[in-house]
Parts: structure tokens; sequence; C-alpha cells
């Protein structure tokens, strides 16, 4: 992708998504754009920093952690883990990242708890719902939820703000919607069951089904390819 159209798709994609809230009879500042921009280089960040994004999501740790030291005079860019988190990897997405979305173990989120240096704040976390259809085994199960929010909801150094959902895709809007709502109602139970606790985040909608997930409530998006441009498959 030439450099001058990460520009150029970043204010498309903040027009698609303005447009979506817009459909969807939702405020303009509804939801906003996490940049997703794994496998992607610093100076593409760099360029998007430069056009006004400033917080980034990035799946693979070593990956991100040298993109961070790589544009460490960039202030208040605000990193979000959004991939796979093993336990050994805890103590570096507590010490480096304002949010992790995708969490779906208490152990992990214990440990990012004990691992936050405190002088940061809490780590902003989402657990990940297993919706019907879901690719993966990632997730939790629907009714293991209000036990696992309760747990978490207790741990000082992080703050559980909601609910991260990663559909199947599919060309469907129905069947895109469908799911998305499914985690819209999972995020109001909790709610109601836990009126004092910051649940105010539904991460939901990609590329490809950013309009669906608009329409069913979320607050954050996550663009990649909308915004950096394809990737190579994995594994290549
Ligand atoms: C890669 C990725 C995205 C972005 O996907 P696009 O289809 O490129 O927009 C969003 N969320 C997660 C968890 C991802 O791994």
């Amino acid at each position: 992708m030439p450099e001058a159209s990460v520009s150029e798709s970043l204010s498309s994609a903040r027009e698609r998504l303005k447009t979506a809230l817009s459909a969807a009879g939702r405020p303009e500042d509804g939801a906003r754009l996490l940049a997703v921009s794994k496998t992607k280089p610093a100076n593409m960040l760099r360029l998007a920093y430069a056009a006004g994004q400033r917080a980034f999501g990035e799946n693979y740790l070593q990956e991100a952690l040298e993109k961070q030291q790589a544009l460490t005079d960039l202030d208040d860019i605000e990193w979000h883990f959004i991939g796979a988190l093993q336990s050994n990897k805890t103590r570096d997405v507590a010490e480096h990242f304002s949010w992790v979305h995708g969490v779906d173990r208490e152990k992990i989120a214990r440990r990012l708890s004990e691992q936050r240096p405190p002088a940061l704040g809490p780590i902003d976390l989402c657990l990940q719902l297993n919706v019907s259809g879901e690719a993966s085994k990632a997730g939790v199960d629907i009714d293991d939820l209000p036990i696992l929010a309760e747990s978490l909801l207790a741990l000082p150094n992080l703050r559980l703000r909601g609910l991260m959902a990663l559909p199947a895709p599919s060309d469907d809007r129905d069947q895109q919607r469908h799911a998305f709502r499914q985690v819209a109602s999972a995020l109001a139970e909790l709610q109601r069951r836990f009126p004092e606790a910051p649940l105010d985040t539904l991460s939901m909608g990609m590329s490809g089904d950013l309009e669906a997930a608009v329409l069913e409530g979320a607050t954050i998006v996550r663009l990649g390819t909308a915004i950096f441009g394809s990737r190579p498959p994995l594994g290549s």
C-alpha cells in the first residue's frame, strides 16, 4: 500500500464508521476506531498517528514490543493487545499495553492484575465471549460469564470494561447481526448484575462486518485491512 494512502484509507474508515453510527441512530462519538496494525511496519503506524489515530491494536507480542520501541516519541499513543494471550506473556502485556481484548480465563486476568505496575493505573480489559458459530474455541461460554466477571471485578489493578467478540466471518448481514446481538445482550445482563461496574465496552466489528456490529451497539471497532491494506495469509 502506498504511504499516502494510509491517511486516505483512515479517513474513509472514519467516514464509514460515522455513516454506520448515523444509520444506527447512534451519536457520532458512540464508537471509536481501533487501528489493527499487526504485520504492518512501524512507519505505517506513524503515518496513521500523523493523521490523528491514537489507538492501535496488535496481536503478536514480540512484534508489538518492537514497534513500541520504534515509536516511543509518539505521545499519548494507546496500545491494545488483541491477540491470544498465554500466561508467559502476561507480564509484558501488563507493562506495555493500556487495554487487553480477548481474555477468556481467570488465571490470565489475575496475572495481569498482579503484574500491572500500579503507577500505570488499572489495565482495561474485555472478556472474549464465545458466540455461536465462532471459528475458534476461544472465548467464555455465556453461562460462565457472570461468575468469571464477578471474580475479575474484584481484581485491584484491572478494570473489566466489557466484552469482545470475534464471530466467524460471514457475508450475511443477518447472521453477522445475530452474533453481535448475543454479545450485546450478554453485556446488558452483566450491567444488570453489576450496576456499579464500569461495563461500557463492546469490542466488536472488523473490516468485513463493521456496520452490523455498530447496529448492535459496538463501542470499539477493530479495523485492520480497511486502514492498512491486506495482510499476507497466516503462516506465509
Ligand atoms: C486482525 C484482527 C482484526 C482486524 O481484522 P480486519 O479484518 O483486517 O479488519 C480485528 N480483531 C482481531 C482480534 C484481529 O485479530
